[in-house]
């Protein structure tokens, strides 16, 4: 199993190569030029991505996902609390529930609504269970983990990696380390998604921003 990162902007999209290749997030609006860079450095063809899967539908998820999908040829696959938004380009942008959070997201918000998104085709629409992806060649599963926003989802590999998309952050200038979204839309859900992921074995976390971690850092911080 191979990973890699594609830096698209702010936001890290994460290529896992087994017997096929999918990719993880769409990266933030405009920056379409930076992923086919990354691409073209890790030496991926394009039409090798079977997959598109987006964690969940923040501006800076989507942002180039209809031009990936156009490059690609990947299936989009989201969950169907957030279809909508990937179909209709809408520039969401979840709460702050730290203090840091909200004045973070204060800036944020006014800068993300002046973004335009691609409506992008959706493929695979994935519910509450789990959702294997032996079809593109991967050992592992994408698990439903709602909190930071309704349609949360991850992608679990058999080997114990996680991909967790903003369900954690880890480093400035938003957390100090690895810690808990300084946004979501509720707290209490992010935790039971934490267990939930836990409970999986999972053991190396890779965020949408910032760099991968042991889940053993964030033990302390999930515990009610
Ligand atoms: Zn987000
Ligand atoms: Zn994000």
């Amino acid at each position: 199993m191979d990973i890699q990162i594609i830096k698209v902007g702010i936001t890290n999209c994460y290529i896992i190569k087994h017997e096929g290749t999918i990719l993880i997030d769409g990266g933030v609006p405009g920056e379409f030029d930076k992923f086919l860079k990354g691409l073209k450095e890790s030496g991926i063809d394009p039409k090798e991505i079977k997959a598109l899967i987006i964690t969940h539908c923040h501006w800076d998820h989507i942002g180039c996902a209809k031009k990936i999908k156009d490059k690609t040829g990947a299936k989009v696959v989201v969950h169907k609390y957030e279809k909508d938004i990937l179909i209709k380009g809408e520039p969401v942008m979840p709460p702050g529930v730290t203090r840091w959070g909200k004045i973070l997201g204060f800036f944020i918000n006014k800068l993300s609504k002046k973004f335009s998104i691609e409506p992008c085709e959706v493929d695979i629409v994935i519910g509450e269970e789990d959702y294997p992806l032996e079809e593109f060649g991967i050992k592992g599963k994408i698990v439903f983990t709602p909190g930071h926003s309704p349609g949360s989802i991850s992608v679990v590999l058999n080997s114990g990696d996680a991909f967790v998309g903003d369900m954690a952050m880890n480093g400035l200038p938003l957390t100090i380390g690895p810690n808990l979204p300084i946004f979501a839309e509720d707290m209490s859900v992010v935790k039971n998604s934490w267990r939930k992921l836990i409970d999986m074995g999972v053991k190396k976390i890779h965020p949408a921003h910032g760099k991968p971690f042991l889940v053993k850092k964030l033990m302390n911080k999930v515990v009610l």
